[in-house]
């Protein structure tokens, strides 16, 4: 794809992500005043090349995701690079890692990436806490749920949300920012539960000051996710193009 053509699908993408917010007028319960929601557009730049990066970096666009360990340290490096000789250039990047976590390469994420959106047991989220360097701001992380409880998806079972909740809680080194899934196809359903799960979690721990994030939405179903209160779409397809 020519950078035009993919200036332009990123162009689109943020104006249906900016009508569909406007479509969902939430109610803020404190000030009783009626707010449209804000939906962060994470863009998904697996397996697409860096250029691609700086071309959107250079747009504005400041949220990219990235599913493969290797590949993603690679580009992160080299746009920490790109931003030392040129301020202008994708200093102020946010690298999420919505990949599986294997256990082996907590240190690698915990160094390089600004959000985890796959977290789903404690030994991770201790292993993530452990090593994340001290230098940086704490790790913020969601919490994976396997929503439709399929055999094949990722993520912790609903019912093991408020152990892991409270284990995550006591880890100084991960801020803990709310949910993330994946639903399977066609089950637009699991959007309005997940709503639901993330509401009860906020109501149940006020403590909770930084929960404000629910992961949810792709190319295909960004704007229902949306109207079911998502605040951040992931969407790779739609901007960048198919995968090979
Ligand atoms: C690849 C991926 C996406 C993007 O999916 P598209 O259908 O290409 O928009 C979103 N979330 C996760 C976790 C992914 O792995």
């Amino acid at each position: 794809m020519d950078k035009s053509s993919l200036i332009t699908n990123w162009q689109q993408v943020s104006r249906q992500v900016i009508e569909a917010c406007r479509q969902t007028v939430s109610q803020d319960k404190d000030s009783q005043k009626v707010v449209p929601s804000k939906v962060t557009l994470l863009a998904v730049s697996k397996t697409k090349p860096i250029e691609m990066i700086v071309a959107l970096a250079e747009q504005g666009q400041r949220d990219f995701g990235e599913n493969y360990l290797q590949e993603a340290i690679e580009k992160i490096t080299a746009m920490q690079e790109l931003s030392e000789n040129d301020s202008s250039k994708s200093n102020s990047i946010v690298w999420h890692y919505i990949g599986h976590i294997q256990r082996n390469k907590t240190r690698d994420i915990a160094e390089h990436f600004d959000w985890v959106q796959t977290l789903e047991r404690d030994i991770i989220a201790k292993r993530l806490n452990d090593q994340r360097p001290d230098e940086l701001p704490p790790l913020n992380v969601l919490v994976q749920v396997n929503i439709d409880d399929e055999e094949s998806k990722s993520g912790c079972q609903p019912k093991e949300l408020p152990s892991l909740i409270e284990a995550i809680k006591g880890y100084e080194r991960l801020r803990l920012r709310g949910l993330m899934i994946i639903p399977a196809k066609a089950n637009t359903d699991a959007f309005a539960r997940t709503q639901q799960l993330f509401n009860e979690v906020k109501q149940a721990h006020p403590e909770l000051t930084h929960w404000d994030t629910l992961s949810m939405g792709m190319s295909d179903d960004m704007e229902a996710a949306i109207a079911s209160g998502s605040t951040m779409v992931r969407v790779g397809t739609a901007i960048f193009g198919t995968r090979d």
